[in-house]
């Protein structure tokens, strides 16, 4: 048996390398990257060992509990309360949009009289950094300067994919499409931007990670998710949290993070935002809780929690999981936030309490020590009343503050409440944005080529045609600007569509654009299941014609920008126009390169089934159209890979890791996916040789080392995804067909072969038990890469 041995080398970002392209008038484009020129070489050669890394990188913590214990000695029961209510921006100020200011008798009666410890949001859409140090300043100001104690207010916000609520900031793939990286290292590097730039702002608190599942499809908030895989998504989260709050989560760079939206949010039974699930608990903690344990134990300051219900308890009093499961066993310090007005929501949403007071007794009573009331003073006035009769202790409140302070000390707030103004020159940097490329390329998954229709030849006549071609909001999405990212006029006027980047790459006398069909939106909730984004035909006939004088036609499809509730939809099929217009265009035999815009997966069998090419671009960002098109041009080789199951029929959900169930010789034909789990193409091919394992037997406490090498064995440079998946073959419950348990993400010129080495350990052998507990059991192990396989023996 041959051991390898090999030393990990975690690059940074390496400089961009390039040549710059011509743009067209109203659009700039950053340099193309050549990957015949050279590689952009952010490798994660060791899932594991850049996880592992991650977490020890945690700043240690500092002691300040007798700084906390001497404020809260001074503090009044009504000072202590209001520190454990959050208010929304609306509550302190007048105006909207950019007009917003702070409304002082409304901020004296938040901060002075009510002693409120927090505030969140924007009115409506992002401000400009100008506007944020004008208002953070007089929020702080009056905190640290008309109260009695001084104690300074966290504001939190929504930075989702960059800091989205700062005009100028730079915006990053969503979590969908940095899953589909496979790259922690990026993942790292956008939300150390994405930190810098709140920060920037003056705003020390973000709530992000989402560290939900991506398991039900139909789910609004998918595209939020680092999709269907814990392990993948462990892995993304720890380096999110990683970069978010750094070393030190004090300075000047960094925010903490809140994860959320602890737990099981994302697998309601029908799809729909805030509706229920029904997760047994060993399931619960083998597929929803890994996620939250590792960015726990990455250092993370705060969670956020699940708005729904699991088991038909709603997660907002579930002590279970927020107290026995995240303080307990988790060791979490930080504090937890609820989520947006829900301990009302469990006397208007749930009914598990006859009235608000009680509710809020509930609550607090499970471990919620801060509430996002967020629009009047009631949680302070029933939590007062609570502790004077007894209902709740005067201990409960103590904790709850104490952790709300220590987050303050740590955030560096008491020395250094007011914003920076040497920091506005920090948004939008260029090398920022090049992160954001470098991201969004990354994340392209190319899902199907055939004949090697792409990359396009430049000069050929192109059709550009579909509802997602020319649109910066479907290119990003929700938490764009404005909560649902619908706002036109806010977006950038220098980044280009997909439309607009290719006319820029092939000039745009080759390019012939007819939208097809388009979104719109309908204002408010949907209603009787009549989705808020609605789809209707502009002019196929138009498009059909062009088609007919092209060479090839790029039909963008996809979605509109949702975000939450207005996001549900009752059909995972993509709307009648869009349909039409690519069997139209289909039916005119020309070349089809399918791009699919979208923030989870429309079904598209016939129209995929009939296109030469599928791209998966996701939601990428406000760089999304320039990375589509150096891929569709072969300036970029793609290499981003599927983070989950894309399915073929809407009611075919199905996981990658389901139950091998094949019975009876059928193979259940009807739940075979469109594409697989872990799928993407490059415009290199890969071999894969020498799986070996160093001992066919191990015992529990020994590790597993699995070598693997793989090569190069195409034209061009480019990066792969090494994927290592385990099946256990025997268990006491029955076990999933394989799961995933390592990556490493590479690059390699053509000809270049690599030996990597991955090590397991016990507890990736592990699952979770019928007793909800994390069981080893002896038995047959298969291990699998790229289709090699073999087997060891537990002991
Ligand atoms: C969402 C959270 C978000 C909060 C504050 C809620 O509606 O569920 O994810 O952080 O609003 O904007």
């Amino acid at each position: 048996m041959r051991i390898v041995a090999f030393v990990l080398a975690v690059s940074a970002l390496s400089p961009w390398l390039g040549l710059s392209v011509s743009t067209t008038k109203s659009v700039s484009a950053l340099p193309a990257q050549s990957i015949e020129g050279g590689a952009v070489t952010t490798d994660v050669e060791d899932s594991d060992l850049f996880f592992q890394n991650a977490i020890r990188a945690a700043g240690p913590a500092r002691d300040y509990s007798q700084k906390i214990d001497a404020v809260l000695r001074r503090m009044t029961l009504e000072e202590k309360v209001g520190q454990m209510t959050q208010l929304a921006i609306g509550m302190i100020a007048k105006g909207r949009d950019q007009e917003i200011q702070v409304d002082q008798a409304k901020l004296e009666k938040a901060i002075v009289r009510y002693g409120v410890g927090s505030i969140l949001n924007v009115a409506e859409q992002a401000l400009t950094v100008d506007k944020w140090h004008e208002i953070i300043n007089q929020i702080q100001s009056t905190a640290t300067k008309k109260t009695r104690l001084g104690i300074p207010v966290i504001y939190g916000i929504d930075s989702i994919h960059g800091a989205n609520y700062v005009q100028g900031a730079t915006l990053f793939p969503q979590e969908i499409g940095m899953a589909a990286t496979w790259n922690p290292e990026l993942m790292k590097r956008g939300s150390e931007i994405a930190a810098m730039e709140t920060r920037a702002a003056g705003i020390p608190w973000s709530f992000s990670p989402v560290l939900d599942i991506g398991r039900q499809p139909l789910w609004p908030r998918f595209y939020e998710t680092f999709g269907e895989d814990p392990y993948l998504a462990k892995v993304m989260g720890v380096a999110f949290v990683r970069g978010m709050e750094g070393s030190d989560v004090g300075s000047q760079d960094h925010v903490a993070t809140s994860l959320k939206h602890y737990m099981g949010y994302s697998f309601s039974f029908n799809g729909r935002d805030r509706t229920p699930a029904w997760i047994p608990e060993n399931y619960l903690r083998e597929y929803f809780l890994p996620t939250f344990d590792a960015a726990v134990k990455a250092g993370a300051h705060t969670v956020m929690v699940n708005s729904a219900e699991i088991n038909g308890i709603p997660g907002h009093v579930n002590h279970h999981i927020l107290t026995d499961i995240l303080r307990d066993e988790l060791g979490f310090k930080g504090f937890v936030v609820s989520d947006w007005e829900d301990i009302k929501k469990l006397v208007t949403v749930w009914h598990v309490a006859g009235n608000e007071k009680e509710a809020t007794r509930m609550a607090v009573m499970a471990g919620i020590d801060m509430s996002m009331v967020p629009l009047d003073y009631s949680f302070a006035d029933y939590l007062i009343a609570l502790v004077k009769e007894g209902a709740v202790p005067q201990s409960r409140v103590d904790e709850a503050v104490r952790r709300i302070l220590r987050v303050k000390f740590e955030l560096g707030l008491f020395d250094n409440p007011m914003p920076n103004g040497a920091l506005k020159s920090k948004i939008g940097l260029p090398e920022s944005r090049q992160a954001s490329l470098q991201a969004a390329r990354e994340s392209m998954t190319l899902l199907k080529n055939t004949n090697d229709l792409l990359p396009l030849a430049k000069g050929r006549k192109i059709l550009v045609t579909g509802p997602t071609a020319d649109s910066l909001i479907s290119l990003n999405n929700g938490w764009t600007y404005v909560w649902q990212g619908s706002e036109e006029s806010l977006y950038p006027k220098d980044r280009p569509t997909i439309r607009r980047a290719i006319e820029a790459k092939t000039g745009a006398a080759n390019v012939t654009y007819v939208p097809g069909t388009k979104i719109t939106r309908r204002p408010g909730s949907p209603s009787n299941g009549t989705p808020t984004n609605l789809e209707s035909e502009v002019d196929i006939p138009a498009a059909v014609r062009a088609a007919g004088a092209a060479d090839v036609v790029v039909l963008c499809l996809g979605e509109g920008s949702y975000t939450e509730t207005p996001g549900d939809i009752p059909d995972l099929n993509l709307g009648e126009p869009q349909r039409k217009l690519a069997e139209a265009i289909e039916a005119t035999g020309k070349p089809v390169v399918l791009v699919l815009v979208e923030g989870r997966p429309r079904i598209v069998n016939r129209i995929a089934d009939n296109a030469s090419a599928v791209l998966m671009a996701y939601n990428p960002g406000n760089e999304g159209g320039q990375a589509v098109a150096d891929v569709l041009f072969g300036d970029f080789n793609p290499c981003g890979k599927l983070p989950f199951t894309y399915p073929r029929f809407p009611n075919g959900l199905m996981t990658y890791d389901h139950k091998a169930f094949e019975t009876e010789g059928f193979d259940n034909a009807g739940i075979r996916p469109q594409f697989e789990f872990g799928a993407g193409l490059s415009y290199t091919t890969f071999s894969y040789k020498d799986l070996l394992l160093n001992r066919k037997t191990i015992g529990s406490s020994e590790q597993l080392s699995v070598n693997v090498t793989v090569t190069n064995s195409g034209q061009r440079a480019g990066k792969e995804v090494v994927q290592l998946y385990l099946s256990d073959l025997v268990a006491s419950l029955s076990p999933a067909g394989k799961r995933l348990k390592r990556f490493a993400k590479i690059y390699l010129e053509p000809g270049q072969s690599r030996t990597l080495t991955f090590k397991l350990r016990s507890d990736d052998l592990s699952f979770i038990g019928a007793d909800n507990k994390s069981v080893v059991e002896p038995g047959v192990f298969e291990v699998s890469i790229a289709g090699l396989k073999d087997r060891f023996e537990l002991k």
